[in-house]
């Protein structure tokens, strides 16, 4: 793709894309207004597995954004449509995590378990209830054959007052505990990124991927074959770009000037 008005579907990211914690950034609003007035279709994805659609949905309707429930991909979401292919439901299931992914594993039809007794499948994704009982079910059931899926590998968990660990730490306990890799779901492996064009229809080589950070965003866009395109309101900075081998089809100071670039083929 030569430009960014080329694009027939988009792929973004949202925290330091769209806001910054609690905090709206410049632009949202008209972003989905440039999107829905060229009937461009787009998903809003992310790694966190305790994120749901109708969250999703409420806070950007406090930004001035209108969007559906299905315009929203979360990396729980995207692990039961793996595992739905994988293993169909009801198949017994452990899972560590928060409403947002019992929720997405009940609703699909798992039977969730609260011992690993028997179970096919776990589950994993933040927790931030986890304790050793949580991670020596988990342990017992992938000793015992089950099979070790994670929504995402994120190190660590941006909080207030800094990083917590994320859900790759929790994923790295039982790793440890286990001696078994997880097969992970959330950028920037592809599954979360093919499962997002699937559900927008569109080409990847005609999408953009729309993030703030390097390491997953464009990356993981870059090995599903999608253009990419970074904004700097997150957590890569310039100074980051300079020394990183990852480099983006495009980058932007912020979603303004992304918008900027998206609408320049309009009259
Ligand atoms: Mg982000």
């Amino acid at each position: 793709m030569d430009a960014v008005t080329e694009a027939r579907g988009l792929i973004m990211d949202m925290d330091g894309v769209l806001w910054r914690g609690a905090d709206s950034l410049p632009g949202v609003a008209e972003l989905f207004e440039a999107l829905r007035r060229r009937s461009i279709p787009f998903l809003l994805v992310t790694n966190n597995a305790s994120a749901s659609p109708a969250n999703v949905q409420r806070k950007l309707r406090t930004m001035g954004a209108e969007i559906e429930t299905h315009e929203v991909l979360g990396s729980s979401d995207a692990t039961v449509a793996w595992l739905r292919n994988r293993m169909p439901p009801p198949a017994p299931v452990y899972a560590i995590g928060e409403q947002a992914l019992l929720e997405a594993l009940s609703l699909a039809g798992y039977d969730l378990h609260q011992r690993s007794d028997g179970v096919s499948a776990v589950v994993v994704g933040i927790d931030r209830q986890v304790d050793w009982s949580k991670l020596t079910e988990a342990s017992l059931a992938i000793r015992a054959g089950a099979i070790f899926v994670g929504t995402n590998a994120d190190p660590s968990f941006p909080m207030e007052r800094g990083l917590a660990p994320g859900n790759g730490a929790i994923l790295a306990a039982i790793q440890s505990a286990t001696g078994i890799d997880p097969v992970v779901i959330g950028k920037p492996e592809p599954y979360l990124f093919t499962h997002a064009l699937q559900r927008l229809g569109t080409n990847p080589e005609v999408t953009i991927m729309l993030g703030d950070r390097l390491e997953t965003d464009i990356l993981g866009g870059q090995r599903a074959g999608l253009a990419t395109a970074l904004v700097l309101t997150g957590v890569t900075s310039r100074d980051d770009l300079q020394h990183a081998s990852i480099q983006p089809d495009w980058i932007f100071d912020d979603l303004p000037h992304f918008l900027e670039a998206f609408n320049e083929a309009e009259p």
